[in-house]
């Protein structure tokens, strides 16, 4: 906790706020006081941050929209770099939606179905920003973001790149240009004309998450990847689980592949549940699941 006695003392400067509650900034609704919190409007000012940061030793965590984490409720002693609506320019042309790291997908997506263009339609309600659908390789009802992204622009270790993205670069749920690896700043998406289908595959995809997710809960949508073959949901379901609950946090009756946060759920009641789901699949099916969902602690 090498941070802990300095809070007060903030060596960033006035753009960045010190003790900021992580769970004001996760969909989870969980999250203790992150020591340092930034926004940067600019790449200049997210690259002087990252190389202060590098200057002094201070632990550095990129997010976007807080989607897909799990922040300990104890406080993180680091600089948390939110890249949102501070850096969320988009703009379309032709076929190639130019977009910010911090532009919402679900944004873009409606944007780029309103403009004729399709490729998108199936990002429509993921609440992530395009960096973290980039870090992530989100991806829904057959679509993922490796299908349509043409070329990235990010940092690492101090330079900007800007590079073509190649097959390889992007996988189930991962990408080389993750954080800590890199920093995603903008995105080149090359998407296609609509085929005249692109509006109404997309209130599909609404209308089936409405039905099968539980989206009227926090949550960091499905808390495990998919294992080969198979679907966690089920698994999950299979082993008798729905429904089970560690104070706050519980295995959703509606959909089991979500751990939701049903009142107050602590850190450790979502990562105890996370590690009781883990065991018992495993005893029942041979099978052990790997989380999704980031942990930050
Ligand atoms: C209700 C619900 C439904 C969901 N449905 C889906 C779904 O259908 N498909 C799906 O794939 N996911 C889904 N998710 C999960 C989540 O929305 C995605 O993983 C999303 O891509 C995360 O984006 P984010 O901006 O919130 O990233 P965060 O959660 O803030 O960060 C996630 C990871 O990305 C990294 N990261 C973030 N920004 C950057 C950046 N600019 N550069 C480098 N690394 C970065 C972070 O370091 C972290 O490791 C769902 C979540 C919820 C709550």
């Amino acid at each position: 906790m090498i941070f802990t006695d300095n809070r007060n003392m903030n060596p960033f400067g006035s753009t960045v706020r010190i003790n900021v509650p992580a769970k004001d900034y996760t969909s989870f609704r969980i999250g203790g006081p992150m020591a340092y919190f930034a926004e940067p409007g600019s790449v200049e000012e997210l690259s002087s941050l990252l190389s202060a940061a590098e200057k002094i030793g201070c632990p550095v965590y990129v997010i976007g929209n807080g989607s897909n984490l799990l922040i300990s409720d104890k406080g993180v002693d680091a600089l948390f770099i939110r890249i949102g609506s501070n850096l969320a320019d988009y703009s379309i042309n032709g076929t190639m939606l130019t977009a910010d790291a911090g532009a919402l997908l679900s944004v873009v997506a409606k944007e780029s179905v309103n403009a004729g263009l399709a490729g998108l339609e199936w990002a429509s309600g993921i609440p992530g920003t395009v960096g973290g659908g980039v870090a992530m390789n989100a991806g829904a009802y057959g679509g993922e973001i490796k299908q349509v992204l043409h070329s990235v622009t990010f940092i690492r270790n101090g330079e900007l790149i800007t590079k073509r993205v190649e097959l390889d670069d992007l996988g189930y749920r991962k990408s080389t240009f993750a954080f800590p690896s890199a920093v995603v700043v903008s995105t080149e998406m090359e998407l296609r004309p609509d085929d005249g289908g692109a509006r109404k595959r997309m209130l599909d995809y609404t209308a089936r998450r409405r039905e099968k997710q539980p989206i009227e809960f926090p949550s960091a949508g499905s808390t495990f990847k998919r294992p080969a073959g198979n679907y966690a949901g089920a698994l999950i379901e299979q082993a008798g689980l729905k429904g089970t609950r560690i104070g706050g946090a519980m295995v959703s009756p509606k959909h089991a592949g979500f751990i939701v946060n049903v009142g107050n759920a602590s850190f450790d009641d979502v990562a105890g549940l996370i590690e009781l789901v883990k065991e018992k699949v495993f005893e029942n099916s041979g099978i052990m699941l790997d989380p999704e969902v980031k942990i930050i602690r």
